[in-house]
């Protein structure tokens, strides 16, 4: 089975990691697909978040970072991929998640499932905008960022403390 690992990744985080991983050892090949969504403005642009990601996975074999805007299940269709991956932290999740499985799915002519796998306790409350908001406050303040290098890779957390320090 190969499959796409969709989301915004701003910026990649230790949860993130984790799934892809954990879903990479289900399947042949993993694509982590990052959105380019022209109705937010992310912290980091997708070159740089596509960027943290490939140095976050360059030891894994099976899986491949790419950037993709649009409809997810055409990117998914091109691709040849039927199986979404995606992850739950809480019911919240769920309550969001649900529509858009059953979208994906109309969308695709049937043709699409997405996959849940439940996020792992530790870091079921990590998302990238608490890191955001976190790295923010913390860096403009001056603090020490010891909690925050637990929840991010340490690429991430030295391009966190580059963008928001000054
Ligand atoms: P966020 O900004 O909330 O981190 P993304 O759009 O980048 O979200 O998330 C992509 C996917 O990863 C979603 O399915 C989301 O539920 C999942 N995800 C995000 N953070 C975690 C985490 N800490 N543990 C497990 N799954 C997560």
């Amino acid at each position: 089975m190969n499959a796409i690992y969709p989301g915004s990744f701003d910026p990649v985080t230790n949860g993130h990691i984790d799934i892809a991983r954990r879903s990479a050892a289900l399947c042949t090949h993993l694509t982590v697909a990052v959105l380019d969504n022209l109705h937010k403005s992310p912290l980091f642009s997708v070159e740089e978040r596509v960027a943290m990601l490939r140095d976050a996975f360059r030891q894994d074999k099976n899986i491949e970072v790419e950037a993709f805007s649009g409809l997810l299940v055409d990117y998914a269709s091109k691709k040849g991929i039927m199986t979404i991956i995606r992850g739950l932290r809480s019911q919240d999740d769920i309550a969001k998640e649900l529509p858009y499985a059953i979208w994906n799915r109309q969308l695709s002519g049937g043709l699409v499932e997405t996959m849940y796998l439940p996020a792992e306790p530790s870091y079921q409350h990590i998302s990238g905008s608490i890191v955001r908001e976190v790295a923010a406050l913390q860096y403009r303040g001056g603090h020490n960022d010891k909690i925050l290098a637990s929840m991010v890779p340490p690429a991430v957390l030295a391009a966190l403390r580059e963008k928001l320090e000054h």
